[in-house]
């Protein structure tokens, strides 16, 4: 057995595993595992910026405000606070590390504005802002020589101590981890390696779509394998779309930016018909979720496929001086925003729940920590304030890494217990695992996506089971593969969505139902909480946006 062994295991080399690898190498030995190549994760593909309080005209309190109104009465306040309040030293500590933000002519930090804030306080590099902080990050872990980094080795599960001891069910006391089983792509092997502490840092799902605006990698794996573990999620239901993804086979996940409405484009339905006034007054110009909403029911009502954001009145240039990415790109896939309009399509773009942590990156497993988009800190609630997920993904790196420190000295890590295979051999039924996530991307597309109801939910979770239970037989009987995994993981993250989904009758932030069209605080200020011990559950009550001094509603 080719054993590793480590004090900190990462999942993950987005932005919060690489801050928190550079955090634990000052006093630890780290391994970092990441299932595809180095930088390949949604930071990659970040674009507007990180939010931070940092202009003489904004203040912390205005950051915290716009969260909480962003959030729609489900924030953690006491949370929303640290992460604003830890922000700016942070952003200082990424300019160390040589992020090249974009800067002005007097060479200081250009700072941008974003939906739902009321100050410039967006820290960004060009429209590439992930990738900047990306290569940085890798740039610095590499420096680095007790950092181990493994590519293309995927984690499949955790391994807990019930299950190394042999003591029974996870999920049914207390659990410890130790690490997690590895598949290595090249060699087809399953690992263990075992750790002090293992930090889940896996990202987001947006696969769990049709449609999304995130890259391949973002199948919920972290969140899955928790949950199998028996720790709690929470607030599942809240899945964020983007308005205007591009339409079209072959570009899997390309954002037509809001900026693109804001210079005057209109969305039409495919028969021309420019719709958006039916839905709002600001017509075009309305908050995201509005967008998302109008163009989810005019799909809906006409049984189309797409529709189409008309910015051919705007001129060749205009396109090109304010657009030049997303004019290149259509160009590539044959369509030309100057002489017709473009096809988009609303996208899964941002997972708001997770597994619960507290303000120190714990799960309620012993020794399993998560941070950034696979966890639910309480920052976001109900619905996530553009640009405030990469901040929140570097305080909580940093908030984990001294939690990591507190756990690791004088540890005994347990011996391995080796993987056990499933008896088959070669899997001859491909096209099965090729159905099947096809049948859960669709399924939630049309039933689980931008508005809910209670017969479609039902229906949902329904025809899930049939292909829960066949995916489940499949892992059993055959060689496991990253394929056959991440449709394991997809179908259970899916199957979070919708219970919590069907646990929220009201409709708030994020989470819209025609059956409960209503917010209902007295009910509903609650965070949905669900593990496989206790099942679906409220949380306590929140302290809601009222109590934080907040009464607006929610913006963009
Ligand atoms: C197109 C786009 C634009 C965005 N723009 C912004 C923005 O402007 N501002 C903002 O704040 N946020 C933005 N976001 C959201 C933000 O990028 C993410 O929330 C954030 O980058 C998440 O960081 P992370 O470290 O949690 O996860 P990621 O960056 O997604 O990293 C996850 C890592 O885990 C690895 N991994 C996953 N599963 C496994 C497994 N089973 N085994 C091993 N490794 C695994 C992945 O390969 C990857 O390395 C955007 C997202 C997208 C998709």
């Amino acid at each position: 057995m080719n054993q590793v062994r480590t004090d900190i295991l990462i999942l993950g080399s987005g932005i919060g595993g690489l801050t928190l690898a550079l955090e634990c190498a000052e006093w630890a030995d780290v391994v970092i595992v990441t299932k595809k190549s180095r930088s390949e994760s949604n930071t990659n593909y970040a674009q507007g910026g990180i939010a931070s309080v940092l202009a003489p005209d904004d203040s912390l309190d205005l950051h915290v405000r716009d969260t909480l109104i962003a959030g729609d009465g489900l924030c953690h306040p006491d949370v929303v606070d640290m992460v604003v309040r830890e922000g700016p030293p942070l952003i200082r500590r990424l300019l160390d590390l040589g992020v090249a933000f974009s800067r002005d002519d007097l060479g200081a930090l250009n700072l941008g504005r974003e939906g739902g804030h009321s100050r410039r306080r967006i820290l960004h590099a060009a429209d590439q802002t992930g990738r900047e902080i990306e290569r940085a990050l890798l740039a610095a872990v590499a420096a680095r020589p007790n950092i181990r980094l493994f590519e293309n080795h995927l984690a499949l599960d955790l391994i807990i101590e019930s299950r190394l001891l042999g003591t029974g069910r996870p999920g049914a006391g207390a659990e410890t981890a130790w690490g997690a089983y590895i598949l290595d792509d090249a060699s087809g092997l399953v690992e263990p390696f075992m750790a002090a502490v293992t930090v889940v840092a896996t990202g987001g799902t947006g696969k769990v779509y049709r449609y999304t605006s995130n890259p391949d990698i973002a199948t919920g794996d972290g969140l899955a394998m928790g949950y199998r573990a028996g720790a709690t999620v929470g607030n599942m239901e809240f899945v964020q779309f983007h308005p205007t993804c591009l339409y079209h086979p072959e570009a899997r996940s390309f954002l037509i930016s809001e900026a693109v409405r804001g210079e005057g484009a209109v969305l039409r339905t495919l028969d021309g018909r420019a719709f958006m006034t039916d839905y709002d007054p600001r017509a075009d110009l309305a908050p995201r979720d509005i967008v998302a909403r109008a163009i989810d029911s005019e799909l809906k009502r006409r049984g189309e496929s797409h529709v189409m954001l008309d910015a051919v009145h705007l001129g060749e240039k205009v396109l090109l001086e304010h657009f030049p990415n997303i004019v290149s790109t259509c160009r590539s896939f044959g369509i030309d925003p100057v002489s017709r309009p473009i096809p988009v399509v609303p996208a899964a773009h941002y997972m708001c729940g997770g597994l619960v942590t507290d303000p120190d990156a714990r799960t309620d497993i012993h020794r399993l920590l998560a941070v950034g988009e696979v966890a639910m800190t309480g920052l976001h609630g109900a619905n996530r304030l553009a640009s405030n997920s990469l901040l929140e993904a570097l305080v909580f790196a940093g908030r984990a890494a001294v939690t990591a420190r507190g756990l690791t000295p004088g540890t005994r890590v347990p011996r391995p217990v080796p993987w056990v295979a499933p008896p088959g051999t070669e899997r001859k039924e491909k096209v099965i695992v090729d159905h099947n996530w096809d049948a859960v991307r669709g399924l939630m597309w049309d039933y689980v996506g931008i508005v809910r109801s209670e017969e479609r939910l039902k229906s949902a979770l329904a025809r899930l089971h049939l292909i829960r239970d066949e995916v489940a037989s499949f892992y059993r009987r055959f060689p496991v593969d990253a394929d056959l995994a991440e449709l394991r993981n997809i179908t259970l993250v899916a199957e979070m969505i919708i219970r919590c989904a069907t646990g929220r009758k009201e409709s708030r932030g994020l989470h819209f139902t025609v059956d409960h069209p209503n917010r209902d605080d007295k009910a509903f200020a609650r965070d949905t909480l669900l593990s496989s011990a206790q099942g679906l559950r409220l949380g306590p009550p929140v302290a809601h946006a009222s109590e934080a001094g907040v009464t607006e509603g929610a913006p963009s």
